[in-house]
C-alpha cells in the first residue's frame, strides 16, 4: 500500500524532549518504519519549519518526510498553527490530486485530522485518525492553563465521526471519544509500541550522571508541569536513601532558563532532596536504554496520559514502573505483575509504593522480567504496524466498495 501519514507539528526527524517534541515523534517514525518494512511505501507530511530543509527527507528505507510549506517557516508552538491547517490540507489535496494518490492516509493529533479530512474530501482517499491526546481531556486537567485554540473539543467530536476510523491508543481513550460522541464501532484499539531490541535488559553504555545514591528513580519525558514530576520530587523526602535523575527538557546547559525546571528545582530545594534531584536535561533517545538500566525503577506520575511510552519502554528493559493509575498507563502497566499504579498527584501513596518495591530486590526483578515478557508479546512495533495495517486493508475495502455502489 502506498501510506500517508499526516503528522503536521510532530515530525520524526525532531529532536525529543522539548515542550512540543515526544511520543507522537516516536509513534510516527517507528510506525511508519515498521510498516515500510512490511513492505508499504510511506510519506510523511509534517509542517515546514525551518527554510533550509529539502522538500523530501529519506527517514529509512520506504519512509519519506515530506516538509509541508504551511505557514512561516520557522518554530511555532502547536496550539497556533490551527491557522495554517487550511493551506496544509490544500498543499495535502494538491500533491495528492497531482501525482498518484496514497491508498490510505493516517492523520496524528486533531490539527492533521483537519488538514487530512479537508483533502480526504477533494481526493477521496480514506482517512484513519489517531488523536494522541484529546482537548476534553486536557481542558479537565488544565482548566485555564489549557492554551488548546478554542474550538478544539468540538472538532474533536467532529472529526472522530467524520474519518473512516479511530486508531485509539488505549482503552480509557476509547471511553473519552464515546463520550465525545465518536460511535464506537468505528474505534479500534491499537496501543503504541516499543523498539524492543534498542530497549532491553542489560543495556550499557555511558551513564550521566553515576550513581551517587543506594536506589535510583528515573523520570523521562517532556518537561511539562502535568506530567507530575513534582509528585515524585516531594515523595523523595521520604526516600533518603534515593536518588532521581530527570530525562528531558531542553539540552543540559539550557535547563536554567526552562521555567518548570527551575520549578521543580525550588521545590527540591523546600523538601531538602536537591542533592539528590539531578536534571540532565534531553537525552538522546539512542543513549535512554541504558539510562533507563542504571534506574531501580522508573516512575510516571503524571496528572493524565494519552499513552505515555515511556513506561512500555522502561517495562521492555526490564525495570519496573511505578506509575500513576490514568489514560494509557492502566493498560501498560499491570499493578503488581509488572509494575505498580498509584493514584495521581499523591507524594505518600508513590513514596509507600516506591518503598515496597526499593526494599525488595526479588520483587523488582520479578515483575521486572514479567513487563519484559509482556512488552515483547504485546508492544513490538512490527506487532504494532501489523494490527495498523489490518485497520487499513479494512477501510480501502469499504472506501473501494463504496465507490462501485455509487457507480
Ligand atoms: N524522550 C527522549 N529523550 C528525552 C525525553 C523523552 O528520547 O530526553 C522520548 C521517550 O523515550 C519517549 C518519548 O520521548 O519515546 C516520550 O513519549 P511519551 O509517550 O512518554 O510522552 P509524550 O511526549 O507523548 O507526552
Amino acid at each position: 500500500m502506498r501510506i500517508a501519514m499526516v503528522s503536521e507539528h510532530a515530525s520524526p526527524l525532531a529532536t525529543l524532549g522539548g515542550v512540543d517534541a515526544g511520543g507522537q515523534n516516536v509513534h510516527v517514525a517507528a510506525l511508519s518504519t515498521a510498516l515500510a518494512l512490511r513492505g508499504h511505501e510511506v510519506d510523511v507530511y509534517t509542517r515546514r519549519d525551518d527554510p533550509d530543509l529539502p522538500e523530501c527527507v529519506e527517514l529509512a528505507p520506504g519512509v519519506t518526510v515530506v516538509h509541508v510549506p504551511a505557514g512561516p517557516a520557522r518554530e511555532i508552538a502547536k496550539d497556533d498553527l490551527l491557522p495554517y491547517m487550511g493551506v496544509f490540507g490544500d498543499v495535502l489535496a494538491q500533491w495528492w490530486s497531482a501525482n498518484r494518490p496514497p491508498d490510505v492516509a493516517h492523520a496524528h493529533f486533531w490539527m492533521s485530522g483537519l488538514a487530512g479530512l479537508q483533502a480526504a474530501a477533494v481526493t477521496g482517499v480514506p482517512l484513519a485518525q489517531t488523536f494522541h491526546a484529546l482537548g476534553s481531556v486536557k481542558r479537565r486537567h488544565q482548566g485555564a492553563h489549557d492554551t488548546s485554540p478554542p474550538g478544539r473539543i468540538p472538532a474533536e467530536a467532529s472529526i472522530g465521526r467524520r474519518v473512516d476510523v479511530v486508531v485509539a491508543t488505549c482503552s480509557d481513550e476509547v471511553t473519552e471519544l464515546v463520550r465525545l460522541g465518536v460511535p464506537e464501532q468505528r474505534i479500534r484499539v491499537v496501543p503504541c509500541g516499543v523498539d524492543v531490541e534498542r530497549f532491553r535488559p542489560g543495556c550499557t553504555g555511558v551513564v550521566e550522571p553515576p550513581r551517587r545514591a543506594t536506589y535510583r528513580l528515573l523520570c523521562v519525558g517532556r518537561l511539562v508541569e502535568r506530567k507530575g514530576i513534582e509528585t515524585v520530587v516531594h515523595a523523595l523526602a521520604d526516600l533518603p536513601d534515593t536518588e532521581l535523575v530527570v530525562a528531558g527538557g531542553p539540552a543540559a546547559d539550557l535547563l536554567d532558563a526552562d521555567d518548570e525546571a527551575r520549578r521543580l528545582r525550588a521545590i527540591a530545594r523546600q523538601e531538602g532532596v536537591d542533592d539528590r534531584v539531578h536534571l540532565v536535561g534531553r537525552v538522546d533517545h539512542d543513549d535512554l536504554p541504558a539510562l533507563v538500566d542504571s534506574a531501580d525503577a522508573v516512575v510516571a506520575t503524571p496528572w493524565y496520559e494519552p499513552f505515555g511510552i515511556v513506561p512500555v519502554e522502561a517495562a521492555a528493559c526490564g525495570v519496573p514502573v511505578v506509575g500513576s493509575a490514568v489514560g494509557g498507563l492502566v493498560d501498560t502497566v499491570q499493578d503488581g505483575r509488572t509494575g505498580v499504579l498509584v493514584p495521581p498527584r499523591d507524594p505518600a501513596a508513590l513514596a509507600a509504593a516506591l518503598r515496597g518495591l526499593l526494599d525488595h530486590p526479588e520483587r523488582r526483578a520479578a515483575l521486572g522480567a514479567a513487563a519484559r515478557r509482556r512488552a515483547v508479546a504485546r508492544y513490538g512495533w512490527d506487532r504494532i504496524a501489523a494490527q495498523t495495517e489490518l485497520i487499513y486493508r479494512t477501510v480501502v475495502r469499504r472506501s473501494v466498495l463504496t465507490e462501485v455502489a455509487a457507480g
